[in-house]
């Protein structure tokens, strides 16, 4: 006999972490809603950073990704990335970025597949569902699900894990605008509204896999270029200049090079991108945004043979992602720049934080709703601050730091490198264990305190 039925909507990483995390228990049902014909990903690297390493071992994933990827992960210091100024016709190592314990790197899929394999049979998986909105009873403590093909599920807790485009987070901040109104709070009425859009960042991520064998085949083509193919052992490098960085590292076995070359325009943060936010482009457009840049990065890129276009959104921070028994994980609620290699790292976290909550002997169809809050609590002051740090590492890494003229001053590009190491070595240097901890902590409390009431 389960206590409560949860329905996960959208099988993305964050979504499929989630189903994964909860199936561990044993008492709580779970359903996964995904709106495709069955679970897919962007074929594209990612990076691991340790502190979600060790979260994924906790979920026992740990032997089936060190499987899949040839960088292993160590507790040692390593070199993780090499930092170049490539904006010119010779390129300038200046920093070599070390880290205690390794990014690892892998092709989405991959991550993807190895989540699917360790669902268990009795976690339900429904696809071509698409959830175009909801309505709760809370006093039944039921969340009726209404799909886009005119189906309807039941469940008691939706977690809405359906991406930047969510269809949760709108319903979500709908209710509560409405709520608000007729309380006549016009002016929160209105706030509501305005976070359910994305706003764009003013970046363009291209993105592209190169076979390995074909960058190899140019360069035995062009011998005096001295071109170096990233191999698995190898660092990363990242290639940088004025407000762009390109990141080319090896995935599946050294089969397959991953690019991503990151194109800030400060001055359109926050207004409309105008075009489609994903799309295939010809490489034309790549080849030309990189003119007068290395001869080697070059040579990458002509490699390429259509990138895809994004154009990197960001989610509005809010107050709370719960409404209910409804909340939201993953991008629907943090949706981030990538500048930390830490989105699906942070919908991991809510997954194993939530899953711990929800998974806890205390936690009932009574009080879903104060567990819910204690996630999201707990949650949101770390995603909004990985937002804030991706920003902050999109500028370093485009070439900007505060009173250093990057087009001159070589013998200080160093600072950029301390800059991006202090900003981002939380990812290395912290672990979740403090907030699961806290976490439990307030469910044993705010339980102490119902039973004294
Ligand atoms: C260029 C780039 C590089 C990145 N690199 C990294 C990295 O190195 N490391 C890292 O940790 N993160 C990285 N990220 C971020 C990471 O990709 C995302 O944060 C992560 O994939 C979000 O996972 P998610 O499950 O929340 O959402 P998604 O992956 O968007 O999954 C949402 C799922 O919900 C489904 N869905 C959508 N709407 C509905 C609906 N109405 N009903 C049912 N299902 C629905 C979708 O089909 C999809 O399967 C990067 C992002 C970008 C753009």
């Amino acid at each position: 006999m389960s206590k409560f039925h949860v329905a996960i909507c959208g099988g993305g990483i964050g979504g499929l972490a989630a189903a994964v995390a909860l199936s561990k228990y044993e008492d709580i049902e779970v359903s996964v809603f995904e709106a495709a014909r069955e679970f897919s990903e962007v074929g594209a690297g990612i990076g691991v950073w340790p502190r979600v390493w060790k979260i994924l071992a906790h979920l026992g994933l740990d032997d089936d990704l060190a499987r899949i990827s040839a960088t292993k992960p160590t507790h040692d210091e390593v070199d993780t990335f090499i930092f170049r100024k490539a904006d010119q016709p010779v390129g300038l190592d200046f920093y070599k970025l070390r880290s205690k314990g390794t990014l690892l790197r892998y092709h989405r899929p991959d991550v993807l597949q190895v989540l699917i394999d360790n669902l268990p049979a009795r976690c339900k998986t429904h696809f071509n569902r698409r959830l175009m909105t909801y309505t709760q009873d809370t006093k039944q403590g039921t969340v009726e699900l209404l799909f886009t093909d005119g189906t309807t599920e039941t469940c008691n807790l939706l977690i809405g894990s359906d991406g930047i485009k969510s269809a949760v987070r709108k319903t979500m901040l709908m209710d509560k605008s409405k709520d608000a109104a007729s309380h006549g709070r016009l002016k929160e009425a209105e706030e509501h509204l305005q976070l359910i859009e994305p706003t764009w960042t003013g970046i363009v991520a291209y993105r592209a896999l190169i076979p390995t064998e074909r960058l190899q085949a140019y360069k035995d083509a062009h011998p005096e270029m001295n071109i170096r193919i990233p191999q698995t052992k190898s660092t990363p490098i990242m290639y940088m200049g004025q407000h762009v960085n390109v990141v080319v590292y090896p995935i599946s076995s050294g089969k397959l090079i991953n690019v991503g070359a990151f194109h800030a325009k400060p001055h359109l943060e926050g207004t409309t991108f105008p075009g489609l936010w994903v799309e295939t482009i010809p490489n034309d457009e790549l080849l030309a945004a990189h003119e007068g840049w290395e001869p080697e990065l070059q040579a990458i890129l002509q490699c390429i043979d259509r990138p895809s276009r994004w154009a990197i959104h960001m989610a509005q921070p809010l107050k709370s992602w719960v409404d209910g028994n409804v909340c939201l994980l993953g991008d629907s609620a943090h949706a981030t720049s990538p500048q930390q290699a830490s989105g699906a790292g942070q919908a991991i976290e809510d997954a194993f934080l939530l899953a711990t909550l929800l998974g806890h002997r205390l936690t009932r169809l009574e009080n879903i709703n104060e567990v819910l809050n204690i996630y999201s609590d707990l949650r949101i002051p770390v995603a909004t601050e990985c937002q804030m740090r991706s920003l902050a590492n999109g500028h370093y890494f485009g070439l900007q730091l505060e009173g250093l003229d990057s087009t001159r001053e070589f013998d200080r590009l160093h600072e950029i490198g301390d800059a991006v190491v202090d900003n981002w070595n939380w990812t290395w240097t912290t672990t979740l264990d403090a907030d699961l901890d806290e976490a439990v902590s307030r469910l044993e409390a705010s339980q102490r305190s119902r039973a004294h009431l």
